[in-house]
């Protein structure tokens, strides 16, 4: 199947309401190119160089995600045109973003990333963690930034319950927030959480936006990085 029809072939076994971001990271300009003449547009990466290097070299009506941990100097590289930042964990992350958004004179659409795998190293916030960021002043004072959801990676594991009650836990998460702090923000809406090896599960439990890498693209290779 070639990877415009890999898309497809998602898009029709998923909800209309949920948006399908392509995972493009490690894959060379071409592949990315055969999804965009297929008419798709929504791509996500996870290295700010290899992002901004793609965005120099692609059409520029393509809608950058970045998906991955984002360190705070990195930020300046991606804010002239990312469309949605997936992984803010920390409110140091979110001043920068502001700061440089403002240089740009742009909004930058921002998820808080929430730790909900049983695994040390993925990174994010707790309900607690989001709440006291969300109450400062600091954050309050931002206009250059809008939070429109949250964003999770569950653990990686057979284990289909586990799965589920992680996406479940950042479901719950999302409307704690979304009712203490967001109920008038329309835009607050995002839940993006599911990628190939678990996006159907990700979907049942409320998923509005899913990323998907390898399924479409192929398994990625490091052997030479
Ligand atoms: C790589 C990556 C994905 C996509 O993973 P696949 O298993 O290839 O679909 C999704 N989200 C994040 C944050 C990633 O880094």
């Amino acid at each position: 199947m070639s990877i415009p029809q890999k898309i497809e072939e998602i898009k029709k076994s998923i909800p209309e309401s949920v948006s399908l971001v392509a995972v493009s990271k490690t894959k060379p300009n071409e592949a990315i190119m055969e999804a965009y003449d297929g008419g798709y547009r929504i791509f996500g990466e996870n290295k700010p160089q290899e992002l901004t290097r793609k965005f120099n070299e692609l059409p520029k009506d393509i809608i950058w995600h970045m998906i991955g941990h984002l360190q705070t100097n990195k930020v300046k590289y991606i804010a002239p045109f990312v469309s949605l930042i997936h992984a803010v964990d920390s409110l140091k992350l979110l001043k920068e973003i502001n700061k440089q958004a403002l240089k740009n004179d742009r909004v930058i659409d921002c998820l808080f990333q929430f730790h909900i795998a049983d695994e040390q190293t993925k990174f994010g916030l707790d309900l607690n963690d989001a709440e006291l960021i969300i109450n400062s002043e600091e954050y309050q004072n931002m206009q250059n930034i809008r939070i429109v959801g949250v964003m999770g990676m569950a653990t990686y594991t057979d284990d289909e319950n586990q799965v589920r009650s992680e996406f479940s836990n950042l479901k719950s998460i999302y409307s704690k927030l979304k009712s203490k702090f967001f109920s008038e923000e329309e835009s607050f809406k995002e839940i993006s959480m599911g990628m190939s090896g678990d996006y159907k599960l990700a979907i049942e439990e409320g998923s509005t936006m899913i990323r998907v890498g390898s399924t479409i693209f192929g398994a990625r290779d490091y052997s030479n990085k």
